[in-house]
């Protein structure tokens, strides 16, 4: 199947679990562009350049290898061979990614990145940008939204079950000020697509997103 699936939306709106399992279901390839733009903060962290020196940034996007491969617990990210999959979600990565998804250059060359992943065939993609810029012609678009609370409920118990300490009250402020920064951006901002359907996914369970999607593919 060459079916394209686009589904953007705020952070903690359960994108990556939904978008990994209708890929599953469709037997289409799952691309978590987050996880891209996680793993070149990590490296720009990692080697200490100027996180602000978008040149620079840049380049270390381009020369950086990023693969994304199916795991038994969700996707594995590597950076140059290395695996990275817990590293790009530490409250540091999380804290600075804002800053470098901010650049225009950047997005440049991870956009191109996508788009070639997306070239090899069917494919379900995550992010902010992928119904309204990078995939502008996905078959399927959706706009997966959550009260604050929900998406905050969400992530504490993804993060607890991945291992990690979390604050409550600092996880949701964290998600606020993410998705501002994601909203209010110059360069491809958290956008809904004007095809994208609308899907709030407040009080629903995974398995229900997961149908609304399926239907939506499938008419
Ligand atoms: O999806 P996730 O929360 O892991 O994304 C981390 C960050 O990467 C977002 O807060 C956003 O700044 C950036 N991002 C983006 N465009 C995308 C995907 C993620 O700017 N397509």
């Amino acid at each position: 199947s060459r079916l394209s699936i686009a589904i953007d939306g705020p952070a903690g709106a359960g994108k990556s679990t939904v978008a990994r399992q209708v890929a599953g279901r469709l037997g289409l390839t799952y691309v978590d562009t987050g996880a891209m733009y996680r793993a070149i903060t990590w490296k720009a962290l990692k080697e200490q350049v100027d996180l602000r020196d978008e040149q620079t940034v840049s380049r270390l996007a381009r020369e950086t290898e990023i693969r994304l491969t199916p795991g038994k617990d969700g996707m594995e990210v590597w950076v140059d061979g290395e695996r990275v999959t817990r590293a790009i979600r530490t409250p540091e990565v999380t804290s600075h990614v804002s800053l470098i998804a901010g650049q225009q250059r950047v997005r440049e060359v991870l956009v191109d990145k996508q788009r070639e992943m997306a070239s090899r065939g069917g494919v379900v993609m995550d992010g902010r940008d992928i119904g309204t810029h990078v995939l502008p012609d996905a078959d399927v678009k959706v706009f997966l939204t959550a009260s604050i609370e929900e998406r905050a409920k969400r992530r504490y118990r993804e993060l607890v079950r991945r291992g990690y300490k979390v604050d409550w009250e600092e996880l949701k402020e964290e998600i606020r000020i993410r998705d501002e920064k994601d909203r209010n951006r110059e360069h491809s901002p958290l956008r809904p697509a004007e095809d994208a359907v609308h899907l709030d996914t407040t009080g629903l369970s995974i398995e229900e997103v997961i149908r609304a999607i399926l239907d939506l593919s499938r008419s």
